[in-house]
């Protein structure tokens, strides 16, 4: 019988974050997947579990990946952990998982922490309607196509940053979207120095300008204000109706439209065209 690949997300800082489940996961797997061993191992340790660990990481995951999914199809069951949080959010698990669904291999997502949800629901912006970006593209034509797509996404934005990037990464979120956007630079989360910072893209970027970037970061962005419809005058609402009689349409079914379009109430609509 085929095995399964069970997605255990680890702690983003706090061991204490490793829920009942995903322990028990690890130590019922034949076998770990993970993107740094010598990370997992601080966590198996902590469990005090000794498991055999193959490495899955961005440069190896060709050849590791069809490998593990061999294992898999022969019957062992795999747990998946990355150095930290949800596997396959932005790390390369995401192949992984492609991988097992092409083959038929079972996939169990367990829940557990993710960098990008913490920072969202801490980052008091609103949590309705969101968009993860995840890295922003290294090369700066790719990078700036991809702000530029953004800025009248209205819905708040997620961003995942190193700190050697940060300050790039914010001299080109503050030229796309403005120094008022709203920011909430979520650093360090679930550890020691956990910092929150609620600010404007513009203070973020004058803060940094003088204060060394350290640690991960999670950048949550404000979306951008919802674009009002152009109001269109009751004269030219008539204008439009007039253009539709024109070509044929009967004043009463144009007024209705036209009126439906603009939001000019229909009374006032059929006056002006039928008075003229
Ligand atoms: N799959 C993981 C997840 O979604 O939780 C994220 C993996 S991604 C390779 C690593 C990025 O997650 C870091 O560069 C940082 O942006 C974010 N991150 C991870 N741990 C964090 C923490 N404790 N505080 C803030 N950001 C963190």
């Amino acid at each position: 019988m085929t095995g399964t690949l069970y997605l255990v997300p680890t702690p983003i800082g706090n061991l204490g974050d490793i829920s009942r489940r995903c322990a028990e996961t690890l130590a019922a797997a034949d076998f770990i997947a993970a993107e740094d061993t010598r990370v997992s191992l601080k966590l198996l340790n902590h469990l005090e579990l000794k498991k055999p660990l193959v490495s899955y990481h961005e440069h190896n995951k060709k050849e590791s990946g069809p490998r593990i999914v061999e294992r898999l199809l022969a019957g062992e069951c795999c747990a998946l952990v990355t150095d930290a949080g949800c596997p396959a959010i932005s790390d390369p698990g995401e192949d992984l998982v492609r991988l097992c669904a092409e083959a038929g291999v079972p996939v169990c997502a367990l829940p557990g922490p993710c960098a990008a949800i913490t920072a969202l629901s801490v980052s008091a912006l609103p949590t309705g309607r969101f968009a993860f970006e995840g890295f922003l593209p290294a090369q700066k034509k790719e990078r700036r196509a991809r702000l530029e797509g953004l800025k009248q996404e209205e819905r708040t934005l997620i961003f995942y940053e190193a700190p050697h990037h940060l300050r790039g990464t914010l001299a080109d979120l503050l030229a796309a979207f403005g120094p008022e956007r709203p920011l909430s630079l979520c650093r360090e989360l679930t550890k020691l120095h956990e910092e929150i910072r609620r600010s404007t893209l513009g203070e973020a970027a004058a803060y940094y300008e003088t204060n060394e970037p350290r640690g991960e970061y999670v950048l949550v962005l404000g979306g951008a204000a919802p674009r009002q419809a152009e109001a269109v005058s009751p004269e030219r609402a008539a204008e439009l109706a007039r253009a539709l009689i024109a070509g044929g349409a009967r004043t009463k079914d144009a007024v209705k439209q036209i009126a439906e379009q603009t939001g000019v109430a229909k009374n006032t609509l059929y006056a002006l065209v039928v008075g003229n």
